[in-house]
């Protein structure tokens, strides 16, 4: 049974009915869902969620929609893994990854659509729509195409060829636009307002959003009901980051796991930072920018969390960090060549301001940090296409054996 009170505006309080809103009428402010945390306290328990499904609806007591198996990808309950190469590499004892890669359409979206669209049905619709920077569209379609809804995904015309695939295979209305993922967001909040359509990251945003809070339970739970020291995610608009930190709250508040202590650090790429740039400057006012990043999966100019994700930061006592867009790649390639690991762009950001925390004394040796990848290299291989340099040979041994002499000669 589903614990949800209301929405709640987060700016003036106003309260509103659990239907597809996300604008306080009053203030413009964002709407979230407010839960009862109290009646939830007394319906969950470790061990019922334990015997839950492997997926994210082991959590349905904290979400805001009924499980219902019929359009269930199997979303969430992805690997925690413990790191030993790339721990050893930057100096930590306990460096646990969380592997969102691995999701039913390659990455953390499906999260997030998983809850959307089940509640976008609760709420009677039987179209589901996006803007996306990519991930979301294949989550969006995905769903769509397992529950039979329609679907309409909306994306910038540049992203990578593996996203766009990754989309359109499962046969959704795919519109490009071109221009940035600003001018796809503000065309969709105008279509929104004229179609009867669940836009899972507009109209139905606050639901959309609680999906997140999913990798802040399950990291909790894989680490045998704890919250780690640090936790460091990659940002775009910020939703993600600030609902991991709802979720280890959410942990606390209702008995599951005790004190969190959890500093949240948010990892963003040079080319299109506002959120890390306000937190170096000290403002909590985002400047919105022009993004010109090859993390395409994070370039939000303009994040409509970015100032709750601020607030976090400042909760948490965590801090916000930046990688060069010359390092991006880089973080991908020590991700892969010391975990096995193939994670896309956002995941490269996360890994190299997991590295700038620990150079900086923000991580010290001593404290556990999870770090989350949350989208698939397969979809981006553009970013890394120069590892590709095989040994061409002739089929003989003999060719064999005089390349590999020539390449330990090198
Ligand atoms: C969308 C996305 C994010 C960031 O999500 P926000 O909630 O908008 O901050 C991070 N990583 C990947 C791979 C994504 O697709
Ligand atoms: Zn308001």
């Amino acid at each position: 049974m589903s614990h949800v009170l209301s929405l709640r505006c987060k700016e003036c309080s106003r309260e509103y009915p659990v239907e597809a809103l996300n604008v306080c009428d009053f203030c413009f402010g964002p709407l979230e869902v407010v839960y009862d945390l109290q009646a939830i306290a007394k319906s969950t328990s470790r061990e019922k969620i334990a015997s839950g499904p492997n997926s994210l609806w082991r959590y349905a007591d904290f979400l805001p929609a009924e499980y219902n198996p019929a359009i269930d990808i199997n979303a969430g309950f992805t690997p925690l893994i413990r790191s030993r190469g790339l721990a050893e590499r930057l100096g930590l004892d306990e460096l646990w990854i969380k592997n969102d890669s691995v999701n039913p359409s390659y990455s953390f979206k499906d999260r997030v659509v998983a809850v959307a669209a089940a509640k976008a049905l609760e709420l009677g619709f039987d179209t589901i729509a996006c803007a996306s920077t990519g991930n979301l569209a294949c989550a969006v379609a995905a769903v769509a195409a397992r529950s039979g809804m329609k679907s309409y995904v909306f994306i910038p015309s540049n992203l990578e060829a593996g996203k766009i695939l990754g989309a359109a295979i499962y046969n959704p209305t795919m519109v490009a636009i071109d221009g940035s993922y600003d001018d796809v967001n503000r065309l969709c909040s105008e279509i929104a307002d004229s179609y009867p359509w669940a836009f899972v990251n507009i109209n139905v945003r606050p639901f959309y959003a609680d999906g997140s809070k999913t990798l802040g339970y399950e990291v909790a739970e894989q680490l045998g009901w704890r919250a780690p020291d640090h936790a460091v995610a990659p940002s775009a608009s910020g939703a993600m980051f600030t609902k991991i930190y709802q979720g280890l709250k959410e942990f606390e508040a209702t008995g599951l796991i005790s004190h969190v202590h959890t500093k949240m650090h948010s990892a963003q790429a040079r080319g299109c930072s506002p959120i890390a740039s306000a937190y170096e400057e000290g403002r909590f006012v985002i400047r919105p920018v022009k993004p010109s990043s090859l993390a395409t999966s994070l370039a939000i100019g303009n994040p409509a969390d970015g100032y709750y994700a601020l607030k976090v930061i400042e909760a948490s006592g965590g801090s916000a960090v930046i990688a060069e867009e010359n390092e991006i790649a880089d973080g991908v390639k020590l991700l892969a060549e010391t975990e096995g690991i193939f994670t896309e762009g956002a995941g490269g950001v996360a890994i190299t301001g997991l590295k700038h925390l620990v150079e900086t004394g923000k991580i010290k040796r001593d404290e556990s940090v999870v770090v989350y990848i949350t989208g698939n290299g397969l979809k981006t291989t553009e970013l890394v296409a120069d590892v590709v340099n095989p040994v061409l040979i002739e089929p003989n041994v003999e060719a064999f054996e005089a390349a590999m002499a020539a390449r330990a000669a090198k």
